[in-house]
């Protein structure tokens, strides 16, 4: 059956390793555990969409090596397709290496590799499901060239989460219905400093021009969604304890494509994506504290 999401983004193989303290350069340190996980956003957003119950099919580069083989695995144990995500030789999967010490310190070196490879000709191999795709998604950890031409193929709604922030392009910014930033990614964007409250988000992406709405989160403060119809604010649902905010935000941006896919309004999605993120954040790591639908309705304190 045809995607009703299509990702087109990142996926990479994420490597931790448990140090007492972080090596410093020319030295050696004996590492305690070393835990992979799939991860890259694309991957992330993928993921959290699928679990919410939608079919996802993720446009994307793996290398043809061990890794690449481990992420198309993982991804299709979870219900993702993967036709679109396609192995290319010469270039290695990508990589995020994360060295953690006993103080939560941490490293991380990420190597691209078979992501940057993603070009416009790349893309275009997926045309049928941008095209035919209720939703597409879109993160910055590819190239611009790969997201102007995945915007121009988009059939339905395009919603672009530009993180890693960087300038978007004007062409892509005019045809992006949903943006989703944090608070520093919004601040880059439009060139100001970071707004220390939810009116000055608001009126900060207010300003943005391109999208039809945007939607700042908020971290602990939930989310706020700025369109020409008004604004809403979305506070964060309470939860007893933080365990890991990684990931939030992809489980953000997956859960939102899942409401409108189901037909709910965008501030309706906003809820949605909010009580998504506040389930994400109770549990470790990012793909593995991805809620399932009955999981968000029964609440982050369940
Ligand atoms: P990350 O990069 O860690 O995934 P982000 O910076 O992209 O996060 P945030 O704004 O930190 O995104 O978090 C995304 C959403 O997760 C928020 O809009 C909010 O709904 C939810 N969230 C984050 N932190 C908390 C928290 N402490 N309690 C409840 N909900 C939270």
């Amino acid at each position: 059956e045809a995607p009703e999401i299509v990702v087109v983004g990142s996926a990479n193989i994420d490597t931790v390793i448990r140090v007492p303290r972080l090596p410093t350069p020319g030295e050696t340190v004996l590492g305690t555990s070393v835990t992979e996980f799939v991860g890259g956003k694309g991957a992330n957003q993928a993921v959290a969409a699928a679990r919410l119950g939608r079919r996802v099919s993720l446009v994307g580069l793996v290398g043809e090596d061990a890794g690449g083989a481990v992420v198309r695995d993982a991804l299709r144990a979870e219900g993702v397709d993967t036709a679109n995500l396609r192995p290319r030789a010469g270039t290695s999967t990508g990589i995020a290496m994360i060295q953690v010490d006993d103080e939560g310190e941490n490293t991380v070196t990420v190597v691209p590799g078979a992501n940057a490879e993603l070009d416009a000709e790349r893309v275009r191999a997926s045309e049928l499901a941008l095209r035919e795709a209720r939703i597409t998604v879109l993160q910055f950890e590819i190239s611009d060239e790969a997201v102007v031409e995945a915007v121009r193929l988009a059939g339905g709604t395009v919603i672009l989460n530009p993180s890693p922030v960087r300038p978007v392009p004007g062409a892509v910014m005019d045809r992006v219905d949903v943006l989703i930033v944090n608070r520093s990614e919004l601040a880059l964007l439009a060139g100001a400093p970071e707004p220390a409250t939810t009116e000055l988000a608001a009126e900060l992406a207010a300003g943005v021009e391109g999208p039809a709405a945007v939607v700042v989160t908020l971290g602990a403060d939930g989310a706020v969604l700025v369109r020409p119809g008004g604004v809403v604010v979305v506070p964060a649902v309470p939860v007893e304890a933080v365990v890991d905010p990684t990931g939030a935000g992809d489980t953000f941006c997956g859960a939102l494509a899942d409401a409108l896919v189901r037909g709910e309004d965008l501030a309706a999605a906003v809820r949605w994506a909010v009580r998504a993120a506040a389930v994400a954040v109770t549990g470790p790591g990012a793909q593995s504290a991805m809620p399932t639908r009955e999981r968000v309705l029964a609440g982050a304190s369940a």
